[in-house]
């Protein structure tokens, strides 16, 4: 096959032709579409997100039954909720979920009852610190109900009677996720992976769906070297879930990335895959590398699901990539992470940060020069006039860096590197030097 017209078709349509307020814009509109649903570990919340994506991208969606056996995991009973409130003595709603589904307790079970103000306090969760925020909670695997809040609100409240009210239910169902495969030439795969469990948190969690989504919409059109995994499921169960049912497809991932908070305005942050040297840790590094603000960290087993994507039985190739990491920005968690916090701006920087990856990946091989004694007499071919132009400089380079280092040992990402030319010039001239018979790329 042709991998010049796989990756530069690649290339136009992931990165070239857009202008970055125009991406921006749409991922924001994804990320909006999304942001209104009370999402969680399970339940129909999830179910909508992934019908709502749907309009984007052919997601295929699988239902895994509550009660099934992933590894140490069972997947939990499935919990959907229809209202929450609390009134007041006379019977005013001072926190209803209709407004924001953060009040709840994700997770709660149902409830009705009539509590002292004391009483109540046991079952509120609130943020002292920012007293104007509610913050988001969650109870997957110990039952119980509660509430969050505003503490200033709360602080206000009088002592009397409070009624509580949660109509949700925990029952017999399933866990829900999404997954688009794209075929590209090769069965090797790269995975793409985002969360989908969180409820209104437009950073840690619409973004990196919706940047996802927005890729994902330009994939499907597009014919490419690696096939392209694209996966939708909830944090950590999810994860686990997918990998439990896919040990099969497993072995095919050769690079991956997991992608949440992609919208603030800090970072851009790459975390290394457990690897270290994975090839998507040494193609991040260097896109990233004297961008302002960019930071490059070691692999933790911290984070998202790249603890469990690279947990040591399958330790795949996949690093995390956000713009502020996770829990370090004060609106983490919070009502304050809201549709206002992210920009199209930042949404549009990350997505071409992770285009330029993608195409970095398609296009690297290890170029072999096919006449390695002395230098090819390049005038004689024609190719000193064909490179001519403002770069031409640079395009000479590029040429005489390819030839030296293409002993089948060196990537294309090497060879930029060491040169310290875009990887584009370098993968240009390969393509240019075997078109001439002087290089076989392999
Ligand atoms: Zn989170």
């Amino acid at each position: 096959m042709n991998r010049q017209n796989h990756f530069q078709v690649a290339g136009a349509s992931l990165a070239g032709d857009l202008d970055s307020i125009a991406i921006g814009d749409e991922i924001h509109g994804i990320a909006a579409e999304i942001y209104p649903i009370c999402r969680s570990i399970t339940g129909n919340g999830v179910r909508r997100t992934l019908q709502a994506l749907k309009r984007h991208l052919p997601l295929v969606v699988h239902e895994i039954p509550s009660g099934t056996q992933v590894f140490d995991w069972v997947v939990p009973p499935e919990w959907n909720i229809r209202e929450a409130y609390i009134a007041n003595s006379a019977g005013e709603r001072i926190v209803d979920f209709r407004h924001n589904n953060l009040h709840v307790l994700s997770y709660s079970v149902p409830v009705h009852a009539r509590l002292s103000l004391e009483q109540l306090k046991k079952h509120i969760h609130t943020l002292p610190e920012q007293p104007a925020l509610i913050p988001y909670r969650t109870s997957y695997y110990a039952e119980q109900w509660g509430f969050c809040m505003a503490h200033e609100q709360l602080a206000k409240l009088p002592d009397g009677l409070y009624e509580v009210h949660i109509d949700s239910s925990l029952e017999e169902g399933s866990l829900t996720y999404g997954e688009y495969l794209h075929r590209g030439a090769l069965r090797e795969e790269v995975l793409l992976s985002a969360h989908i469990c969180h409820p209104s948190l437009a950073n840690d969690n619409c973004s990196g769906v919706a940047l996802l989504a927005a890729l994902a919409r330009r994939i499907v059109r597009m014919r490419t070297r690696y096939s392209y995994r694209f996966l939708f499921a909830p944090g950590t169960i999810g994860a686990i879930t997918w990998l439990a049912r896919s040990e099969h497809a497993v072995r095919r991932i050769h690079h991956g990335l997991v992608l949440s908070c992609l919208g603030d305005a800090g970072g851009p942050t790459y975390k290394r895959s457990r690897r270290g040297d994975a090839a998507i840790d040494r193609t991040m590094a260097y896109l990233l590398k004297g961008v302002g603000g960019a930071k490059v960290i070691d692999f933790t087993p911290l984070g998202y699901d790249e603890r469990q994507f690279c947990s040591p039985g399958f330790n795949l190739p996949m690093g995390s990539f956000q713009r502020s990491q996770h829990g370090s920005f004060p609106e983490y968690h919070t009502s304050a992470d809201d549709l206002d916090f992210i920009r199209p701006e930042h949404l549009a920087d990350s997505y071409r940060v992770i285009a330029a990856a993608l195409q970095i990946l398609e296009q690297d091989c290890k170029p072999r020069n096919l006449m390695p004694k002395c230098e090819p007499q390049l005038g004689r071919r024609g190719l000193y006039a064909m490179i001519g132009g403002k770069d031409s400089a640079a395009k000479t380079k590029a040429l005489l860096w390819v030839l030296n280092m293409a002993d089948g040992t060196h990537c294309m990402l090497d060879i930029a590197e060491r040169s310290d030319l875009p990887f584009a010039l370098i993968a240009e001239a390969a393509r240019l030097l075997e078109a001439h018979g002087l290089v076989k790329r392999c």
